[in-house]
């Protein structure tokens, strides 16, 4: 078990929290400021104890110099300030004296956001590289680390592994409850489903052979689906396939045929703006793409999704950027009743079920695609790795 941020007497200490402030921006707007809102807890929590409280964290990706305007962390700042209700200290720099003089001045319960770590990728990419000395450097700013970036977990850079090698270490309550949501599948509640799409089989294959050994059913849907299907003989036209991934799908629907269930038929256009027709998966002629879970698939699915208890989802059931396509992700949401433990995993799903109404029906939303991936994958994540231990 890691130690949380309530393990820790913060009273007049240095606390540096690594936040997931990387919300869309343009032209210095914040276009959702869902990830500062969660991040709340945690930051409230350190102020209410007394904390000097210090805010790290990355914004978009800093290639060349031309990069640091729009990733700024700034706007971000003013709108934290707001949901605060208190003055925000912003640094415009990752080092230096400025932003220690500013540290040193900060009295119990103030908060300071440095800009974005990122901008240290300047310098031989030093937070995404993990720069040994820039973790150290960063480290020295406080007494305690805190990490609460879950979506950056998974990746082992200065600004988390970096500076948490070298202080006390814990999570914040977004991880924390991340961790105890993902904990559930451990001793998951039988019949255990496995829904799984979006586009390519390839980035699944970990979470699919993860899964389908400690699962009772994994359901496929998306673009996803049609690789398995070309693998069993079908004629799947002009839909996205994962070439790369054949060998897999076809290995993998031999050994557990009982347990993938592949979609029996999809919605289907000639082009992505043109007229839909549903389709049996004998009917596809080879200008037909596959662009949805069709009506019987979605009976199909509902059918198992009925009789589970624990849910997992990854991946959306077809291109449900566009309404026309989105039935299947829909019906599927709809049919997830709040009596089942249901995790929902981050990136695309989660976006789905937040924009379709689902944001608090559900046991858990993870809020990391990526690292909520990985943990499906079985992998232990690095940024969570490396904090102490109760
Ligand atoms: P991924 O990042 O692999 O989870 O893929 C998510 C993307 O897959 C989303 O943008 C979906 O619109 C897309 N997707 C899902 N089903 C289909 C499909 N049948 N054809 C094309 N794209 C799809």
């Amino acid at each position: 078990m890691k130690k949380s941020i309530e393990d820790y007497d913060l009273y007049n200490k240095k606390i540096i929290i690594r936040v997931d402030f990387n919300v869309p921006i343009k032209d210095n707007k914040i276009l959702d400021d869902n990830r500062i809102v969660s991040s709340l807890k945690t930051i409230k929590y350190a102020i209410k104890k007394g904390a000097k409280v210090i805010l790290m964290s990355h914004l978009g990706r800093i290639k060349e110099e031309s990069d640091k305007s729009k990733n700024s962390l700034e706007p971000i700042s003013i709108r934290l300030s707001e949901l605060l209700n208190q003055k925000v200290y912003f640094v415009k720099n990752t080092r230096g004296e400025e932003l220690e003089k500013a540290i040193d001045n900060l009295k119990n319960g103030e908060v300071l956001l440095m800009e974005n770590t990122r901008f240290e990728d300047l310098n031989n990419k030093g937070e995404s590289s993990n720069d040994i000395n820039l973790g150290k450097y960063w480290a020295s700013l406080g007494d305690i680390f805190i990490n609460d970036a879950f979506g950056t977990s998974h990746r082992s850079h200065a600004s988390n592994v970096g500076i948490a090698s070298n202080l006390p270490s814990g999570v914040g309550f977004l991880i924390e409850k991340e961790l105890n949501s993902f904990k559930i599948l451990d001793n998951p509640k039988r019949p255990y489903t496995v829904i799984l799409g979006g586009s390519k089989v390839e980035d699944k294959i970990g979470v699919i052979e993860n899964l389908v050994k400690v699962s009772d059913y994994i359901l496929v849907g998306g673009a996803m689906a049609y690789t398995f299907l070309k693998t069993m003989g079908y004629n799947v036209g002009s839909s996205l396939i994962d070439y790369n991934s054949i060998d897999f799908c076809t290995k993998i629907l031999k050994q557990y045929k009982d347990k993938i269930i592949l979609p029996v038929d999809s919605i289907c256009s000639k082009k992505i703006d043109g007229e839909i027709e549903e389709k049996n998966n004998d009917e596809f002629e080879d200008d037909d793409i596959g662009l949805d879970i069709g009506s019987k698939t979605i009976e199909n699915f509902k059918n198992i999704i009925e009789k589970s208890n624990t849910i997992v989802w990854n991946g959306p059931l077809g291109y449900f950027e566009i309404d026309k396509y989105s039935k299947g992700t829909k019906e599927i949401l709809k049919s997830l009743d709040n009596s089942k433990i249901v995790i929902i995993g981050g990136g695309d799903t989660a976006s789905a079920a937040i924009n379709f109404g689902y944001k608090d029906k559900f046991t858990h939303i993870s809020t990391g695609g990526g690292a909520s991936l990985e943990l499906l994958e079985g992998k232990k994540l690095p940024g969570i790795e490396v904090i102490d231990d109760k």
